[in-house]
């Protein structure tokens, strides 16, 4: 274990106890090998004046809903600790009122409430308290001789609990335990099958503490099994179409689209190739608060038996609700929210691209734990029953019902070509802003300043095929599958009458404004079969309706696009794919529209620019955000019935109606 603990950063700090909290509390944040994603908690026990003058201790306990390696002042509640000792006496105590009497005994209504561990941290007697869920500990406790290998390890310098659900009950216990305990040489308490809590006088000796503990259970570890390393290896079938499958089927099973990130890197796919993989990985979380995350077991595939899979794991998933539920709880949704891949890798799934990242990490520290925890002498983590606890303990089910609706296409994957600039970037702007993950393919550049984890830009030619290829199944990889197209890129190629037309003027129209899209498409199909209300979106031209004189190759392309989309929605319909097309007109905000080109079209009709830009029935300016509007309305529910359209976005124009 690395000590982060910085002389001069924290002696800067002078005696400020606050600011100490928050300095310690980051660094143990820092280390994803202690905790990960708001799990684990600290605080520290400061005497403050009140308003009205008289001293009063306060314990200021980490926040629900921040992170230690992010946390700032205000991340900390003030609660008094005469309340937190008053709760700690009581017989018994409801989740729902210890978080009302936590939130009455605030100093400041306005912080966040505290940790449900307040109390627990409110009666150990240290200023400072530290609680992790270290990944050497679980791998340690998490065994029938746990609690013989912490005194090994540890002898008498810290107390052991018994695995308690994390509460008042917990608390209780602990209350209990101490009472008349001499504290003299004891450094801290290892909660099995939970985490490890340190304390101290200081922050830094609370934190030195923390660090040397959890390091004394690796040494452990480690003198245990001297000759082991990670299995690492390269994923052996894996099928980009089948991934997308199983995103389908849990996204069918979570009743929302879910995104799904795979991991076949070295370690994920060792582990996914070991022979008793799908054993160890379905025995249980690594600490019990993963299971809010995780769900407890992991869905386990291979190609071969992907059918059906999902169904069965949401059939025992009802099994375990009605084996342990009481009639008063509403049962979660029966989706997996991670997968072992065998012989490829590990999935790992969410509402969008963020909440299955941190199941992504907390399915690497599970994987690298349970193998340490098994090779140490066998993993075997907290029962079904004591896990279904924490699952759906009432403030989680009190979570469900205020949780916000989602996005209109949050979960969705959409993919949109000619995306740098103009009309494709208004589209991948409103997909996006309506909650998409999105792929964004330009020849130019410029579209690879997006590279968020949520949004990525791809240079790519689509007029050559491997390379349109690989950016479909690149959608694929990065995000589990594919369920928006938007077949945008386009070139307006210079007029000319037939007579004086270019034989390349023609070409090159035919294959960027046509053939592209359709080997486009052809790629995209066998992914689109397995999306979520998928849909393919073009973009044409009014000139499809109403072509002038003088631009046939570009015209003809987009006719020749038109009934592409009309053809497509025929072949597509049975498979629930639908195909529409839009129409835009005068988009001016575009690159191709620079103000000379515009002063020079405007007065050729004799008109001002202002009148130019208006020249359409209803007499209004066409923005590349309403055609993007427009796509993200018809990739979304609204259109949900509609195939074979042809929606114009052009103000009115007498010769299309
Ligand atoms: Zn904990």
């Amino acid at each position: 274990m690395k000590n982060r603990w910085n002389a001069a950063e924290a002696s800067a700090l002078g005696d400020d106890l606050l600011a100490q909290r928050v300095y310690s509390s980051q660094l143990l944040g820092q280390d994803p090998e202690l905790v990960l994603h708001g799990g684990g908690n600290t605080s520290v026990k400061i005497t403050e004046q009140s308003f009205f003058g008289d001293e009063e201790e306060i314990l200021y306990v980490k926040g629900s809903g921040w992170d230690l390696g992010t946390i700032a002042k205000e991340g900390f509640a003030p609660i008094r600790m005469e309340v937190l000792m008053q709760l700690a006496a009581l017989e018994s105590l409801s989740d729902a009122d210890m978080v009302t009497q936590m939130r009455a005994g605030m100093t400041n209504p306005a912080a966040p409430t505290g940790s449900i561990e307040a109390i627990l941290h409110a009666v150990l007697p240290f200023t400072f308290v530290d609680h992790t869920h270290a990944n050497a500990i679980l791998a340690v406790t998490n065994h029938d001789r746990g609690e013989a290998r912490v005194k090994e390890i540890y002898g008498s310098r810290v107390l052991i609990v018994p695995y308690i659900m994390p509460g008042f009950v917990l608390a209780r216990h602990v209350f209990e335990q101490i009472q008349g305990q001499d504290f003299f040489g004891i450094e801290g308490m290892v909660l099995l099958n939970h985490g490890i809590f340190s304390f101290g006088q200081t922050a830094q000796e609370s934190y030195d503490r923390m660090i040397a503990l959890v390091g004394e259970a690796e040494d452990f570890m480690k003198q245990g099994c001297s000759a082991f390393s990670f299995p690492t290896g390269e994923p052996k079938d894996l099928d980009l179409v089948k991934l997308a499958q199983l995103r389908h089927d849990v996204s069918e099973a979570a009743e929302q689209a879910m995104i799904a990130r795979l991991d076949a890197s070295a370690e994920a796919a060792g582990f996914a190739l070991r022979p008793d993989v799908g054993d160890i990985a379905q025995r249980g979380p690594v600490t019990p608060d993963h299971v809010l995350r995780t769900k407890r077991v992991p869905l386990v595939f291979e190609n071969g038996d992907l059918d059906g899979a999902v169904d069965a794991y949401a059939g025992h998933y009802q099994n375990y609700f009605q084996r342990f539920a009481t009639p008063d709880l509403q049962m979660l949704d029966q989706a997996p929210r991670w997968a072992v891949w065998l012989g490829n890798g590990t999935v790992s799934f969410g509402r969008n691209v963020r909440s299955a990242d941190v199941v992504g990490d907390i399915v690497k520290t599970t994987r690298e734990t349970i193998q340490w925890g098994e090779e140490l002498g066998g993993w075997s983590p907290l029962t079904e029953s004591a896990l279904f606890d924490i699952e759906y303990w009432d403030l989680e089910q009190a979570k469900l019902k205020k949780a916000p609706a989602p996005r209109p296409l949050e979960g969705k994957v959409a993919l949109i070509t000619g995306a740098a600039a103009g009309i494709g970037r208004a589209c991948l702007q409103a997909l996006y802003d309506a909650g998409a993950a999105v792929v964004g393919v330009d020849l130019n550049p410029e579209i690879e300043e997006l590279q968020d984890d949520d949004r990525l830009g791809v240079i790519c030619n689509l007029t050559d095929d491997d390379a349109t290829r690989g950016v479909v199944d690149e959608t694929v990889k990065r995000f589990g599958g594919l369920d928006i197209l938007v077949s945008n890129a386009g070139i307006f190629t210079a007029g000319a009458h037939v007579e004086k037309l270019e034989p390349e003027n023609w070409d090159k129209s035919m294959a960027v404004n046509l053939t592209s899209h359709v080997r486009l498409l052809h790629h995209c199909v066998p992914y689109l079969r397995h999306g979520i209300d998928p849909t393919a979106i073009y973009i044409g031209s009014r000139n499809v309706h109403a072509p002038g004189a003088g631009a046939a190759s570009y015209s003809c392309a987009k006719a020749g696009l038109t009934q592409l989309v009309r053809v497509a929605a025929l072949e597509l319909a049975p498979e629930g794919i639908r195909v529409n097309i839009v129409h835009p007109d005068a988009v001016f905000d575009t690159k191709l529209w620079t103000p000379e080109v515009l002063a020079r079209s405007a007065e050729r009709y004799g008109i001002t620019v202002e009148e130019y830009k208006k020249r359409n029935l209803m007499k209004t300016e066409i923005k590349s955000a309403d055609v993007g509007n427009m796509v993200a309305a018809m990739a979304g529910p609204i259109f949900g019935k509609t195939t074979g359209a042809q929606v114009p976005v052009d103000g009115g124009n007498d010769r299309v109606i």
